[in-house]
């Protein structure tokens, strides 16, 4: 398989990369320098995409500071070994000449090389991410191997160099443009959430006495854990990272769902259910995985959960729709639904949320329909001029649904600023109901 070996000098986090990647802790991680520990290969996934991953932290033993002989000679062979390498740096410590001395063999190697500046998390990593463009091995990308972030950026890079995947067939029939929504086939559908939000309390009361049946059965794919549930009628498969994460019930903090696990639900996923606690909702990681599955282009329902524990007053789901406006504007108008898996409440709200925002992700609208609000919304708010010269918008054509996707056609595409296009996409949501969607509009001029 296609094989990525992770190079670095002591100390930048190869380890943690690794065992992010592969998603078990093999091995102890030490903050300590010149920790022994044998090469390792492992199978690692990111996402839909899999690939074999040499870890070089072997090679941390040789005394600090150094770059010793065997430390050499064992990245020759990993670089050897690969078809790619991911080359790591401390972007908190910045460069360092032994960090020049390994890019020297990742350049000499002639192998795509993604330039990765760890422990970017928050906005420690700035100062480093900016020296190490110096290193001229391509862009640097942020990322924080302990934390999981900046793990889709790595995903984007990663899946330009790799061969195509080959998809489940269950994940392409997604790609099924232009038919009606047929109510008999089950939408899919992911929970997420924060860890203790109450994911795996709601779900087994949706599975109600079926809850044992949480094996792979026939109509899943092989490695998608999905359990069909069907309520008052309406089939869902339900993507079970509650099970994903029983699987890997090791220490509390292997509890937490990786971001590649998220990644694979969200892609599983027509619509994601998105499961806060009431007591503490849209905090820093329930936005972070909102905007996940807003980039994946997949529907979302807001389910804030516990609301049992919760005083009731009026007015306190109005103020929660508006703070979910005002956190996630890219999702406007997202459905959010108050439940209490523990209780049973508010479920059916939930499963129409679930169809409604399903309906709005699979919409279609009518190409003179979109005209006529084009140019109604180009004559309200015209676009700036690019030096001196109008920009001309010509008209807008929907190119698909799941989500939304429009072309705009133009006389410069690279001259339309954001903020132009998010005035566009706003204003589309809001003409054709569209609320909560992820909304697609691309720029193409006009041949
Ligand atoms: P997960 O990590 O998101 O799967 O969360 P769990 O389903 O394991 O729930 C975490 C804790 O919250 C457990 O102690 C549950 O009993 C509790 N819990 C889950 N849902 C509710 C709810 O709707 N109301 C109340 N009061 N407690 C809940």
């Amino acid at each position: 398989s296609f094989t990525i070996a992770i190079i670095g000098r002591p100390n930048v986090g190869k380890s943690t990369l690794f065992n992010r990647l592969v998603g078990q802790k093999l091995a102890l991680v030490d903050d300590q320098p010149g920790v022994t520990r044998d090469r390792r290969e492992g199978q690692g996934r990111l996402g839909d995409l899999d690939f074999t991953i040499i870890d070089t932290a072997g090679l941390d033993s040789g005394p600090r500071g150094s770059l010793t002989a065997r430390m050499q000679e064992q990245t020759e062979a990993a670089i050897a070994a690969a078809d790619a390498l991911m080359f790591v740096i401390d972007a908190r410590a910045g460069l360092t000449p032994n960090d020049r001395a390994f890019a020297d063999f990742a350049r000499r190697a002639n192998k795509p090389v993604l330039l990765l500046a760890n422990k970017s998390e928050g906005r420690h990593g700035e100062v480093g991410i900016a020296e190490s463009y110096a290193l001229g091995l391509g862009d640097p990308i942020g990322i924080s191997a302990e934390h999981g972030e900046g793990l889709g950026d790595l995903y984007d890079a990663l899946k330009d160099l790799m061969p195509e995947p080959i998809h489940d067939d269950e994940l392409d029939e997604d790609d099924a443009e232009g038919e009606e929504i047929d109510p008999s086939r089950p939408i899919r559908v992911a929970v997420l959430g924060r860890p203790n939000a109450g994911k795996s309390t709601l779900i087994n009361y949706l599975l109600g006495e079926e809850r044992l049946l949480t094996s792979p059965e026939a109509g899943t794919t092989r490695d998608s854990i999905a359990v069909d549930v069907e309520w008052k009628g309406r089939k869902l498969r339900v993507f079970d990272t509650a099970g994903l994460r029983r699987r890997s019930r090791i220490d509390d903090k292997l509890e937490k769902l990786s971001v590649s696990d998220a990644l694979r639900a969200v892609r599983f996923a027509e619509v994601v259910v998105l499961v806060m606690d009431a007591q503490n909702r849209f905090e820093e990681q329930d936005l972070r995985l909102a905007d996940l599955v807003e980039r994946e282009g997949r529907a979302i329902v807001l389910a804030v959960n516990k609301w049992d524990l919760i005083e009731r007053t009026p007015g306190a789901i109005g103020a929660l729709r508006e703070s979910a406006d005002r956190l996630l504007p890219q999702l406007r108008g997202a459905p959010l639904v108050a439940v209490s898996g523990l209780m049973g409440e508010g479920i059916d709200r939930l499963i129409a949320a679930i169809e409604m925002a399903h309906g709005t992700w699979n919409k279609r609208v009518s190409t003179s329909a979109l005209n006529r609000w084009f140019e109604q919304a180009v004559r309200a708010n015209p676009p700036p001029a690019v030096s001196g010269r109008r920009l001309k918008l010509n008209y807008v054509t929907q190119t698909k649904a799941r989500p939304p996707s429009f072309v705009v056609f133009c006389s410069r595409a690279d001259a339309v600023p954001q903020s132009y296009l998010r005035y566009l996409t706003n204003s589309l949501r809001e003409a054709f109901s569209l609320p909560g969607t992820p909304i697609r509009i691309t720029l193409r001029e006009k041949a």
